[in-house]
C-alpha cells in the first residue's frame, strides 16, 4: 500500500520543490513531492541547461540572499560529481542609470559598496579591451564582479532529487498531479490526486507558472505576468573566446536587453549562449505556451551578436523557450508567503512563486521549511536576517 500520510507534501517537483523536500527530508520530515510531469522536465520555468549566479542586485536582501546562498550551494554540491556553479565571472555594462526588472548598475554597485562585495568598474573601452565585445557606445560602463556564474541547472536538480532521496524520508511521485486541496479538519491538508489522498500537517505549492492552477481549490490567486522567453546557442568562430556571464542595460523600449554565458561542457559544447530578455510574448495561463521561440527575439539576438560580440558566428543554431512567473507587483522580485486557507491566514502552507531564483535553489528549499516549521516574518542566516515582508503575496479571491 502506497503512503497516505506525510508530515509535509510539496506540490511541484521542479527546482524549488526538489530542494525543499531535500531540506525537509534532512529534518526528518516525512515528505511526499507529486510532481505532475516527471522531475527535470522543461515545461515551466526549470526548462534548459544554464542559469546566472550572481551577488549584485539593486536590492540590498537580495544581494544578502545571493550571499547566504553561497554555503548552501556548497553543501548541495556535495550531492554531485558535476560542478554546480561555475565561477566565471558576471560582467554588467551598458547604461548605469537605467533600471529593468534585473536591477540596475548604478544601484547594484551601491549595495555592494555597502556589503563590501568587490567588483571592478570598467568603461567601454575597458571592457573591448578585457572581454570579446566590439563596437559599444562610448558613454556605456559597467563591472566585473568574479563571484558571479554560471549554474548547471539540471545538475542542480539532479542532486537536490538524490539529496531528498537520500535523506530515506522523501517520497517523489511523477506523473500524478495535484487536484483538489482540502482540510484535514486538524490544522493540516488532504491533497487529492487521480491515484489517492494524501494528508499531511504542511503544504509547501512550488508550482512555478501553474501557481495559480494550483491554488484554485483554496479559492485563491495571485498577480503574475508569464513571460515565454526564447533563447539561441552561437558557434564559436574563434576557439579562443572566453566569455564570463553577462548582462547588458540598454534602452528596453527597443527590446535591447541581451544576456548571455561562457561556453560549458554540459550544454553545446562549441557555442554560446545568448538571449533576449523581454518576453516574446505575456501569457496568463502555462496552456497558452508554444515551443516555438519568437522569430523576432531571434534575429535580435542574432543582430547583437553580429554587432558587439567577437568571435562567434550570427546564426542562431540551437534555440530553447522556457516560461518565467515575474511579480506583477514591481516591488516583488520573488513572492513567498503562507497562504491564507479556508477564512483564514495559514501557517502551516507556504506558497512560492515567481521571479530569477535559479540562483537560490538550494536556499530557498531550506527558507521554505524554516517557514514551515518556525512560523516568522524574518529568517537569519548568518549576520543577515532577511524580512519576509520583502516576499509577501498580494492575494486575490480568485472567485
Ligand atoms: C529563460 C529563463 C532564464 C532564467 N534565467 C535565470 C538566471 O539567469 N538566474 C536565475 O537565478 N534564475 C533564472 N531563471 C529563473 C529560474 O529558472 C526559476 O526561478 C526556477 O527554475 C524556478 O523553479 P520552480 O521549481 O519554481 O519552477 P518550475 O521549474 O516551473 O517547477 C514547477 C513544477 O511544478 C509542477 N506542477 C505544476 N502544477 C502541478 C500540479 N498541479 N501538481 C504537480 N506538479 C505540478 C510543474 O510540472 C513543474 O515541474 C530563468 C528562468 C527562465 C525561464
Amino acid at each position: 500500500m502506497p503512503k497516505k500520510e506525510f508530515d509535509l507534501i510539496v506540490i511541484g517537483g521542479g527546482a524549488i520543490g526538489l530542494s525543499t523536500a531535500y531540506h525537509a527530508g534532512k529534518r526528518g520530515l516525512r515528505t511526499l513531492v507529486l510532481e505532475q510531469y516527471g522531475v527535470l522536465n522543461n515545461n515551466g520555468s526549470s526548462a534548459g541547461e544554464s542559469r546566472q549566479f550572481r551577488l549584485q542586485y539593486a536590492q540590498r536582501y537580495m544581494a544578502e540572499l545571493s550571499i547566504a546562498s553561497v554555503e548552501y550551494w556548497a553543501e548541495l554540491q556535495g550531492y554531485s560529481q558535476k560542478s554546480l556553479v561555475r565561477q566565471n565571472g558576471s560582467l554588467w555594462f551598458g547604461d548605469p542609470a537605467l533600471n529593468s526588472q534585473e536591477g540596475g548598475i548604478d544601484a547594484a554597485e551601491k549595495v555592494m559598496d555597502d556589503l563590501h562585495i568587490p567588483y571592478t568598474k570598467l568603461d567601454a573601452a575597458g571592457i573591448e579591451a578585457n572581454f570579446p565585445f566590439k563596437g559599444l557606445p562610448k558613454d556605456y560602463s559597467g563591472f566585473f564582479q568574479g563571484s558571479g556564474g554560471i549554474i548547471d541547472l539540471k545538475a542542480t536538480e539532479e542532486a537536490a532529487f538524490d539529496a531528498a532521496l537520500a535523506s530515506g524520508n522523501v517520497d517523489i511521485h511523477e506523473y500524478e498531479p495535484a487536484g483538489d486541496i482540502r482540510s484535514n479538519n486538524s490544522g493540516g491538508v488532504i491533497v487529492d490526486t487521480d491515484r489517492g489522498s494524501y494528508s499531511a500537517a504542511k503544504l509547501a505549492i512550488c508550482t512555478g507558472p501553474y501557481v495559480n492552477d494550483t491554488l484554485k481549490p483554496l479559492n485563491l490567486s495571485l498577480g503574475i505576468d508569464i513571460w515565454q522567453m526564447s533563447s539561441a546557442y552561437f558557434a564559436k568562430s574563434d576557439p579562443g573566446v572566453m566569455l564570463p556571464t553577462w548582462f547588458v542595460f540598454q534602452d528596453p523600449s527597443d527590446s535591447a536587453l541581451f544576456y548571455g554565458f561562457p561556453e560549458v561542457d554540459w550544454a553545446h559544447p562549441g557555442y554560446i549562449r545568448v538571449a533576449t530578455d523581454f518576453p516574446d510574448k505575456i501569457l496568463s495561463d502555462p496552456s497558452q505556451r508554444t515551443f516555438v521561440p519568437s522569430p523576432k527575439s531571434l534575429a535580435l539576438d542574432a543582430q547583437w551578436v553580429g554587432d558587439h560580440m567577437m568571435g562567434l558566428d550570427s546564426t542562431p543554431r540551437f534555440t530553447s523557450t522556457c516560461l518565467i512567473a515575474l511579480a506583477q507587483n514591481s516591488n516583488r522580485e520573488l513572492l513567498l508567503d503562507y497562504t491564507p486557507a479556508w477564512g483564514t491566514p495559514n501557517e502551516n502552507i507556504v506558497t512560492y512563486t515567481a521571479g530569477w531564483a535559479g540562483k537560490y535553489v538550494p536556499i530557498l528549499g531550506d527558507m521554505i521549511v524554516r517557514m514551515l516549521l518556525e512560523p516568522s516574518t524574518a529568517l537569519q542566516y548568518g549576520n543577515y536576517e532577511i524580512p519576509l515582508r520583502h516576499f509577501a503575496i498580494d492575494w486575490t479571491n480568485a472567485s
